[in-house]
């Protein structure tokens, strides 16, 4: 028996014993490619030697000292090097171990914001269905993942909730894109205006969707136009890129494709690439300018903020991308995916829609073409994909649909940046195969 409380109680789940490049070997010596870098977090793959040594460097010579007392060099560094690549503007860091650390952070941060420029009425943030921020209770409150959210309602702050930005579920057949993309826009108007601007802190959204979704992009326009509302009332804009972030979608950041800069934005997974637990906020200085000139003190704070081994290993993961230039290969090795997932799945009768940017990708999946019906989620579909991937070497990203038939199951899929076309064709293929090989197991 485990004494490990795992996430599915009466399930121990396999043990991982070594990993290398984009595979990890199991302990029953059965490897599998890494389709989706963990949950789209292991961008260098495994084992990368530079990082290691970097890292064993750290380590001798400082692996841990408390932000009360220190910074250092390293965790310096890092901060420098987001800044050098961050948006204009986003000059600030702010560091934690991970995604949902970064959304408290990130939320306590804005809601400081208020506090200190003379508005403390402002106490509710606004957030999108079909999102996921995070397991804490503060990112369970701005998440829209029902599923997730349920048991804990009681114990959530209430949040103002919008449409996803959902152009495949939602765009109306008599609908141009564009009139979609103004439809939402001002469906979040007259949330800001119903629920009164005055009172609104944040607007917060992933640029693009990751676990509740599965890759999904926002219409062209759609930010600018969340950015000028947000200006337009004088709310924050807080991009969570914990999941899109750190080059996946084959920009530093998401946002740089949608040609705007949010006031607050949080990054993780990728960020350290699984070789050390860490996330962050990069902020304006507009945020934390008022903040630093008055109380002077950001009221937040964990044991493990600014660690020096994870700043080690997240300074060496984004050097070896800017030195290797794989960002412009996340672009061409995403779009050599993308082609080989329509190749093979385009037409598939039970595929809905192929979706992503980069190399994260995500293929929905229907009952129905036509009419985009989901599996019932009691089915599970999402499950038997993921079973049956493992049972062919492969690790991807499945996730269920809603009950509510908001979407269907869906599957992410994001490997290394180092992944070969070769690799990438491996994984379509391990990855039709099990879908097709799921759906036979849901109709017996
Ligand atoms: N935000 C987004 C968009 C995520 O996808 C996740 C995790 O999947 C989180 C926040 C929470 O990050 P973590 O699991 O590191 O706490």
């Amino acid at each position: 028996m485990s004494h490990i409380i795992h996430r599915a109680l009466r399930t121990v789940p396999l043990k991982a014993v070594s990993a290398q490049g984009i595979t990890i070997t199991d302990e029953h010596g059965k490897t599998y490619l890494d389709g989706s870098g963990g949950a789209a977090v292991s961008c260098l793959g495994h084992g990368h030697p530079e990082v290691l040594a970097t890292l064993h460097a750290q380590i001798d010579k400082l692996a841990y000292a408390h932000t009360s007392f220190f910074t250092s060099e390293v965790s310096e560094a890092l901060a420098d090097n987001l800044v050098a690549h961050a948006p204009a503007g986003m000059d600030r860091v702010y560091f934690v171990s991970g995604g949902s650390e970064a959304i408290e952070a990130a939320l306590k941060l804005a809601r400081q914001y208020f506090v200190e420029i003379g508005q403390p009425e402002r106490t509710l943030f606004v957030a999108r269905r079909q999102s996921y921020h995070g397991n804490t209770l503060g990112a369970l409150a701005v998440g829209g993942n029902e599923w997730r959210r349920r048991q804990f309602a009681p114990l959530l702050m209430d949040v103002g909730r919008v449409a996803p930005c959902y152009e495949y579920r939602d765009r109306r057949a008599d609908e141009s894109q564009d009139d979609y993309t103004k439809r939402l826009l001002a469906e979040i108007e007259t949330t800001f205006q119903q629920l009164g601007p005055e009172r609104i802190i944040g607007f917060v959204a992933e640029t693009v969707v990751g676990a509740t979704a599965g890759a999904l992009e926002p219409t062209p326009g759609y930010f600018k136009g969340v950015r000028a509302l947000c200006d337009r009332y004088g709310i924050l804009l807080i991009a969570d890129e914990v999941m899109c972030g750190m080059g996946r979608t084959g920009t530093l950041h998401a946002v740089e494709q949608e040609g705007i800069v949010p006031d607050l934005m949080t990054i993780a997974k990728g960020l350290g690439g699984g070789y050390q637990p860490i996330g962050a906020v990069l902020a304006t200085s507009k945020v934390v300018d008022p903040i630093s000139q008055g109380s002077g003190l950001f009221q937040h704070g964990h044991t493990y903020i600014g660690h020096p081994t994870a700043a080690a290993a997240a300074l060496a993961v984004q050097q070896v991308i800017q030195r290797d230039g794989l960002l412009p290969q996340v672009l061409s090795r995403g779009a050599y995916l993308r082609a080989a997932l329509n190749d093979r799945l385009g037409t598939h009768a039970q595929v809905g829609d192929i979706r992503g940017r980069g190399l994260f990708m995500g293929v929905e999946l229907v009952r129905d073409r036509a009419d985009k019906t989901p599996f019932d989620p009691a089915l599970k579909l999402h499950s038997h994909i993921k079973a049956q991937a493992m049972r062919n070497g492969l690790l991807v990203y499945p996730m269920g649909g809603t009950i509510d038939g908001q979407t269907g199951d869906h599957v992410l899929i994001a490997p290394p940046f180092i992944a070969t076309e070769d690799d990438l064709d491996q994984i379509v293929d391990r990855l039709a195969n099990a879908i097709d090989t799921a759906l036979l197991s849901i109709k017996e």
